[in-house]
């Protein structure tokens, strides 16, 4: 007899994953390598522990190992949070009148609100252990910062945060809880790196973007002694990170013997998806069992629907090195939406190559629906969901009201990366009727597009 599956799956601690899972590394054809920017050459480990703690270079160039342990003391913090459920969601699923059966994974259940303490932990332990004296970084919509300087104070190291300016006015509480965890926040672009000052003077106005904060975090990391930039996303270190997503999915979902059919995440830089799917990509890749995979991003910033995958810079300021990705181009800067997280014009170099290779499928989608989606959700299943997580519940009920028309009974397993409290803003704008949809014109892509390196 099948076990009664509980409304929510929670692992003992002792089924936490005990090595992350490095997808590359499964990986036939693998993503081509980061290009040094002043040589074009592969990057060697050396350059890239100018700006990244060492072990996490040495993470983001190896692509052999197919598990790496994690560390004891990652463990052990993990546990202050993890195992996260695996919820059905069976009031959607009645309200939506489908017989696909609807899981996901739920990572809100920290202060951060997010699955990114995930890889902040891991890198603050790093750093720790390389003993620096602090770390600098960029934050969009703030869950990043916020992570990071939880991180940051467990371990006791300096967090210098440069938060895109638009999120900075717009999330006056999301800074505070990042000062109340000592970190120290700053507008970006600010006047206090040589990169943002430039900025200021090209793009007067601009309320920034992700990869002008990049570029002022790098400089303000390199510029000075004992410190280091750490990044929350895009990264192949912070896919590996994630992996736990998927990993404690695959155990509580083999634990009750579900299969999955569809696997459903938001994709800005990657993370979260690219951790949710690792081990069900590798059962794809092997042959042991088809699953079909949806990257979901905004229409206002469609990287992997309408970008061009080629070589790019991962920042604005043209500092970081170049990586193989689908991008709207590195001076792409997309329209202020309410998913601070997903504006980002790049993608994960992993997610890129298997969407190349026809292993992964994007779609893009209006804020709007997914506002609308996102309201649905919290009020029949009680979680107020993060914009940037309501795009993989839109297409997870899309998906949902397809098996209601054919009558299959599919599997489909979403992330839910993490919760909207400090969103409020973004819900009264929707709640007001007043909030807009932006999708850029051919035309402005191009433009764009026109400007990636070439060579
Ligand atoms: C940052 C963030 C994302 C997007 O980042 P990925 O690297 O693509 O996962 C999604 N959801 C939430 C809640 C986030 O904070």
């Amino acid at each position: 007899m099948k076990k009664e599956i509980p409304y929510k799956i929670y692992l003992e601690e002792s089924e936490m994953p005990k090595a992350w899972l490095n997808l590359r590394a499964f990986m036939d054809k693998k993503p081509a390598p980061l290009l040094d920017g002043e040589t074009l050459k592969p990057i060697t480990l050396e350059k890239l522990s100018n700006v990244f703690c060492e072990e996490l270079a040495r993470q983001e160039l190896d692509d052999e190992s197919k598990f790496i342990e994690i560390p004891e003391e990652v463990r052990n913090f993990y546990k202050m949070y993890r195992p996260a459920p695996l919820v059905r969601a069976y009031c959607l699923e009645k309200a939506l009148d489908t017989p696909a059966k609807i899981y996901y994974k739920f990572e809100g259940n920290n202060t951060s609100g997010s699955h990114k303490l995930n890889s902040a932990i891991a890198q603050a332990y790093y750093a720790k252990k390389q003993g620096l004296k602090g770390v600098t970084t960029e934050t969009g919509a703030g869950q990043w910062g916020t992570a990071l300087s939880m991180a940051c104070s467990y371990f006791g190291l300096d967090c210098k945060v440069f938060m895109v300016k638009c999120s900075y006015e717009q999330k006056p509480f999301r800074r505070e809880v990042m000062r109340t965890y000592g970190a120290d926040v700053t507008p970006s672009p600010s006047m206090t790196t040589e990169v943002g000052k430039k900025i200021n003077e090209e793009f007067p106005g601009t309320t920034g973007s992700l990869g002008c904060a990049i570029s002022e975090a790098v400089e303000a990391a390199t510029s000075r002694d004992g410190y280091r930039y750490v990044l929350g996303s895009v990264l192949n270190q912070v896919l590996l990170h994630q992996s736990v997503i998927g990993l404690e999915t695959k155990t509580a979902l083999d634990k009750y013997g579900v299969k999955a059919d569809i696997i459903i995440g938001c994709a800005g830089g990657g993370s979260n998806l690219g951790g949710l799917i690792a081990p069900f990509m590798v059962e794809k890749m092997q042959g042991v069992r088809d699953y079909q995979i949806i990257a979901v991003e905004p229409s206002s910033c469609p990287t992997l629907t309408r970008g061009v995958y080629a070589y790019d810079y991962c920042d604005t300021g043209k500092v970081c090195p170049l990586a193989k990705m689908y991008t709207l181009g590195s001076g792409y800067i997309p329209a202020a939406s309410h998913a601070g997280g997903l504006r980002y014009h790049g993608m994960t170099t992993t997610l890129s190559e298997l969407k190349d290779q026809g292993l992964m499928e994007a779609r893009s989608v209006l804020q709007t629906e997914v506002f609308k989606t996102a309201q649905t959700f919290a009020r029949v299943e009680g979680i107020l969901p993060a914009p940037e997580s309501a795009h993989a519940i839109k297409v997870a009920v899309d998906e949902a009201l397809k098996c209601k028309e054919t009558g299959e009974e599919k599997t489909i397993v979403f992330g839910l990366t993490g919760t909207g409290y400090f969103d409020m803003m973004s819900y009264q704008k929707f709640n007001d009727g007043v909030m807009k949809d932006y999708v850029p014109t051919d035309e402005e892509i191009e433009k764009a597009i026109a400007k990636l390196p070439k060579f």
